[in-house]
């Protein structure tokens, strides 16, 4: 099969022949239709997650069919439509997953990270840590952005708590464009942050919704109830907090952000709350992807082939993306 791989983080991704893999006993084989491009995957590449397996075939926003099941696999079928995302499976037993805290595990693999993942013609994964994609969702390109980019985003918005009336969003990719349809459908009013000058996402948040678009230096003309960040500069979160009215929340959706500067505590005062999210838990995938039809969510996507995953990911990079990157294998 196809692959693009990762030999060596600060490299570009490679193309190679390798052979298809045998699923494990709990796995499945899938026959990858999309594979999405997450913000993530650059922070592998660039050496900012430290740990990957090497060499590696990253991508973790991964659609296709199931063609192989394990031994022991009794979950999916062959020809099911399934989706795979960055939790790729944890151990069970540790204290964060005996309360329903999978996602804090303590022995967790990453699909595209600790394994391989959807830069690929195949992956294997374990099926108990896949889902089942519902019909009434669009085609697999349009599918792919929903986990990781949906699944965080989702997971990021439901942390800034009930009763949000005026959220504010920093960062207006991926994630962002998928969380603004949800927040939409809930009758929330959104506040788009971009990049100073970016009339070009200023226009797009206008165009999901959003009531008030401008930069990240600006102020929104009514103190918000939350915000959340995607993107992965420290700056923003004490930017945030001043955009935030008292008892607000301020919630970090990225794995990795540059450091975050000094600020008066009295930015902090009156019970604003900062936070993180961590990756997902399988309850976050399921309730998302039930969810996405219901609205129905509509991801944008810039279609690649798989052998242009590196200028896909450059897109990403320089911001010049309209949504989500997703790759796709050109089996023609
Ligand atoms: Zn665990
Ligand atoms: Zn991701």
């Amino acid at each position: 099969m196809r692959a693009m791989v990762l030999d060596a983080p600060g490299r570009a991704l490679v193309e190679r022949e390798l052979p298809v893999p045998v699923p494990g006993p709990s796995e499945v084989l899938i026959r990858v239709s999309a594979c999405g491009v997450c913000r993530t995957d650059l922070h592998v590449l660039d050496g900012e997650l430290t740990e990957p397996k090497l060499p590696l075939v990253p991508g973790h926003e991964i659609v296709g069919e199931v063609v192989r099941v394990g031994s022991a696999a009794t979950r999916h079928e062959s020809g099911e439509r399934v989706g795979v995302p960055w939790l790729g499976g944890t151990d069970g037993t540790c204290r964060f997953c005996r309360k329903g805290r999978e996602n804090l595990c303590e022995h967790p693999t990453f699909t595209g990270y600790t394994h391989d993942g959807g830069y690929a013609e195949y992956c294997t994964a374990d099926e108990r840590y896949t889902f089942p994609v519902p019909d009434g969702l669009d085609d697999d390109p349009h599918v792919a952005p929903l986990l990781c980019a949906g699944l965080i985003g989702y997971r990021t918005y439901r942390m800034a708590g009930d009763g949000i009336e005026r959220l504010g969003i920093y960062g207006f990719g991926a994630a962002a464009h998928i969380v603004a349809q949800i927040a939409r459908h809930e009758d929330v009013e959104i506040y788009a942050f971009t990049s100073p000058g970016d009339t070009d996402a200023q226009g797009f948040a206008r165009s999901l919704g959003a009531v008030w678009a401008g930069g990240s230096d600006e102020l929104p003309p009514d103190l918000l109830d939350a915000a959340l960040i995607f993107a992965p500069v420290g700056a923003l979160i004490p930017t945030a907090l001043r955009a935030i009215d008292k008892g607000g929340v301020v919630v970090a959706g990225g794995i990795h952000m540059s450091d975050i500067p000094s600020f008066p505590y009295a930015d902090l005062w009156e019970e604003r709350v900062i936070r993180s999210v961590a990756n997902l838990t399988r309850a976050d995938g399921e309730q998302l992807l039930a969810l996405a039809p219901t609205i129905p969510i509509r991801t944008e996507v810039e279609v690649f082939d798989l052998e242009s995953a590196n200028e896909a990911l450059e897109h990403l990079r320089s911001g010049s993306l309209r949504g989500a990157a997703v790759l796709v294998p050109d089996t023609g």
